[in-house]
């Protein structure tokens, strides 16, 4: 189907003193088609949120382009259609308490949106909102409430009334549900999921673990120290995933499965990934990636359609 957002060679670099630069982000691509949840994984430091940020318009990727219903978002664009854009990409916060004004009044939080794109006043706007505290589990009462006087999941459940206020078409959940408690975390991912059936949306859903995305998402990619390791449908991932550092990832997960358990090596990952400043050589994964080999350090492996619709970068499967 439909592409809806394109994302070609991006990079983000961040230069952090004369001689030092953070490649946050180095030279990705890929695309996510209309009404699919794309989840991203990685761990902190990995350029997943930095990516997800570019993505929305927040930051300005340092070089490569990104594509939003054709549209490229550094381009010249006609404020209408800067301002439509603007509004059909919207983003999830991982802290829902940082990223709700503590000074507003829950109603008004969720009404930004509504007032910044005059999409209604008066009791259409109260009315709006009322009925966007409901589709997200809470009361029409709660407009009258400020963010401290609810539970994280709760505050969640704000952030994301917030962002559908202004009838989004994709939007990007920065680890939305990494701060809340276990025992709650599947209930805001089962919503997000009944929302995007309802609305027709398009999601990004970051995450740091591959458990938490692997029931909602259509396909997965996988970073680390800004680049781009894997994407695969989420089935074929978690069955057949081909990057030694995928395989490592889901080590750590149980394995319900004992014909899965048995195809699966067990990689145990050590230590804390390099920093992004000085990233190894050749493929960044090298140091911690118990295939290594010695064309592994000279030459960075090329991102390839290893099989269809499975991309990966890895010299092991370059012969
Ligand atoms: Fe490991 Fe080499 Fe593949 Fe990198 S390219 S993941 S070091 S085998
Ligand atoms: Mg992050």
């Amino acid at each position: 189907s439909e592409e809806i957002l394109q994302v070609e060679n991006v990079k983000k670099y961040f230069r952090i003193g004369p001689n030092q630069t953070v490649k946050s982000v180095d030279d990705i691509s890929f695309s996510i088609r209309k009404g699919e949840t794309f989840g991203l994984v990685g761990e902190s430091g990995s350029g997943k949120s930095t990516l997800g940020k570019m993505i929305v318009g927040l930051h300005a990727p340092t070089s490569g382009t990104i594509r939003f219903d054709g549209h490229e978002l550094a381009g010249d664009l006609d404020r209408s259609t800067r301002k439509r854009l603007n509004r059909e990409m919207q983003m999830i916060f991982q802290d829902p308490h940082a990223s709700l004004n503590p000074r507003m009044r829950v109603g008004d939080i969720i009404a930004e949106g509504i007032d910044a794109h005059q999409l209604a006043k008066g009791k259409e706007r109260q009315e709006m909102v009322y009925a966007l505290l409901e589709k997200v589990g809470l009361h029409p009462e709660h407009a009258q409430r400020f963010p401290h006087e609810f539970s994280g999941g709760q505050r969640q459940r704000i952030g994301i009334a917030r962002a559908l206020a202004v009838k989004p078409k994709f939007i990007v959940a920065d680890e939305p549900i990494s701060a809340l408690d276990v025992s709650i975390q599947a209930q805001v991912v089962n919503l997000l999921d009944d929302l995007k059936q309802e609305g027709n949306l398009t999601y990004l859903f970051i995450a740091h673990d591959l458990g938490m995305v692997k029931h909602i998402s259509d396909r997965i990619g996988v970073m680390y120290l800004g680049k781009m390791m894997e994407i695969a449908t989420s089935s074929e991932l978690f069955e057949e995933p081909l990057h030694p550092y995928t395989q490592a990832l889901l080590s750590a997960i149980p394995i319900p499965s004992p014909r899965l358990a048995r195809k699966r090596e067990r990689i145990v990952l050590s230590g804390d990934p390099p920093s992004p400043v000085n990233p190894p050589s050749g493929c960044r994964f090298r140091t911690r990636c118990p295939y290594a080999m010695d064309i592994c350090k000279e030459e960075e492996p090329a991102w390839k359609e290893v099989r269809k619709n499975h991309w990966t970068a890895c010299h092991l499967y370059h012969q």
